[in-house]
């Protein structure tokens, strides 16, 4: 099989596996125990944050550590908002191409909590201008949430930017970093972020862990209530495998980053300009270089990408119409909507992100099969 969907989720590293072992059978310990097996788990877990953070450029105790993205974007987004409404500050200012994790978690403050909302546009390329979100920010905006990559187009926020104008406005502004973890820089001090929001099973960790960094300083009402764990940030005993897991595989993606990221958009040019090549009616959906290093999203006109994706599984090659959550459903993506595709079009979004796992000879077997495959449903 030839996997290209490396949006979606990664194969968990061996080495990352190796790192998780000792904690689910030997050092099981619970880390708030006193005795040896729990300080044991302690120091793991200690010595997890501390890297994270260093990798983060924080401080360890910046570092929550969650269950998953979804998480992180909920304690970030609720935490922050609810905490700021109490002094009747109540307005968000985000964008329509958020994942649903924030998309939801916004229209729920909305919806249960009196908050309003502005969602900035983006343009064509699903790119935000930075002015758009500095023109939206009122005396009573509570926070800023714009994704630092997009999942389905795979383009790259002016984080930074967006940052420095939030912070000139004394608003906080959290990232969703979900999709950016494995292959951007993730220093929060250069993002000038607040917040940021990571998934393990993104960068070739665990499924089910995830991190927040929090400022110091920020107000965060907490999600659940319970024991002292995470500074009362988040209640419940520490995954410490799972944690141990997604540092590993943090420090490892860092490691790769600067030849993974080179090796990746060649891969992802030789597939692009070999698509376009081949087949006609074709458009390449995302900004054309501010995009994710193995991510190549496309729109194939006259077709529905659903009728693709049974064709390349049957061709042994693993594919998404968008994003996995919506890939049950051929509903346009509210993605490609928002920046300004019709719904009809959309349905013809077929989206490959290539990994660690991929080579020149898998681009070239994509760029065989998929030509006929697309010949055959266009009814040609
Ligand atoms: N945010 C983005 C941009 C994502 O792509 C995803 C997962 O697809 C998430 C958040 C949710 O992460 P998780 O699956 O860990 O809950």
């Amino acid at each position: 099989m030839i996997y290209m969907d490396h949006s979606a989720t990664t194969p968990v590293d061996p080495e990352v596996v190796a790192a998780m072992s000792p904690y689910w059978t030997e050092l099981y310990g619970n880390p708030s125990s006193l005795y040896g097996l729990g300080r044991r788990a302690a120091a793991a877990l200690q010595s997890s944050r501390e890297t994270a953070a260093r990798l983060l450029h924080c401080e360890p105790s910046e570092i929550v550590f969650t269950s998953c993205g979804t998480e992180s974007d909920n304690l970030a987004i609720r935490g922050v908002v609810l905490a700021a409404a109490a002094k009747g500050r109540r307005h968000v200012i985000t964008t329509p191409i958020e994942h649903p994790a924030v998309l939801h978690t916004v229209a729920d403050l909305v919806e249960r909590f009196d908050c309003e909302v502005t969602h900035v546009p983006v343009d064509r390329a699903g790119m935000v201008d930075p002015r758009t979100i500095e023109a939206a920010i009122r005396p009573d905006t509570a926070l800023i949430s714009v994704m630092m990559a997009n999942n389905e187009v795979g383009t790259v926020e002016p984080i930074a930017e967006i940052g420095a104008i939030a912070r000139r406005h004394g608003v906080p502004f959290h990232t969703d970093a979900v999709q950016a973890g494995a292959y951007l820089p993730l220093d929060v001090q250069a993002l000038n972020v607040d917040l940021l929001a990571l998934s393990a099973h993104k960068f070739h960790g665990p499924k089910g862990v995830g991190l927040l960094y929090v400022r110091k300083g920020l107000r965060l009402m907490p999600a659940q209530t319970g024991g002292s764990q995470e500074r009362a940030r988040r209640a419940g005993t520490e995954n410490v495998p799972y944690i141990v897991g997604m540092v590993r595989a943090l420090e490892l993606a860092d490691a790769r980053r600067p030849s993974e990221t080179e090796r990746l958009i060649a891969l992802r040019e030789r597939l692009i300009e070999g698509v376009l090549e081949r087949i006609p009616d074709v458009e390449v959906t995302g900004h054309r270089t501010e995009r994710l290093p193995g991510h190549a999203s496309l729109i194939i006109y006259g077709v529905e990408a659903q009728s693709l994706l049974i064709g390349l599984d049957l061709a042994g090659i693993a594919a998404s119409s968008g994003s996995a959550c919506a890939s049950g459903a051929p509903t346009p993506s509210g993605v490609l909507r928002a920046m300004g595709y019709a719904p009809n079009d959309a349905l013809g979004a077929l989206r490959l992100t290539l990994g660690r796992s991929n080579t020149e000879s898998d681009v070239d077997t994509l760029l065989d099969e998929l030509p006929p495959i697309v010949k055959r449903v266009r009814g040609g």
